[in-house]
């Protein structure tokens, strides 16, 4: 029984380099930074759609992969677009 389990936990170490501490965690390039004609703009509620998940929540950094700079201002024309009903507080 317990050789099974330990063939089910080797399946995925089949690649000798892989470790999960050392993953290679390729570095996102902010999408405000990168394109500097990219203006963030509160009623262009396609372009912000982007950066909220299906429930309507802002998507983190860690997803988003903007700066902390942008990420603000993200956030804020997130929460403006909802002021003005364009985007959603939040979808079921
Ligand atoms: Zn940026």
């Amino acid at each position: 029984m317990s050789d099974k389990k330990n063939n089910k936990r080797n399946v995925r170490n089949n690649d000798e380099d892989y470790n999960p501490k050392f993953r290679k965690v390729r570095k996102k390039v902010c999408p405000l930074c990168a394109d500097k004609n990219l203006k963030l703009d509160y009623k262009n509620a396609d372009q912000l759609r982007k950066f909220i998940n299906d429930k309507g929540k802002i998507l983190p950094r860690r997803a988003t992969g903007a700066c902390a700079i942008h990420q603000r201002d993200i956030t804020l024309a997130v929460k403006r677009a909802r002021q003005i009903a364009i985007l959603p507080y939040t979808q079921e």
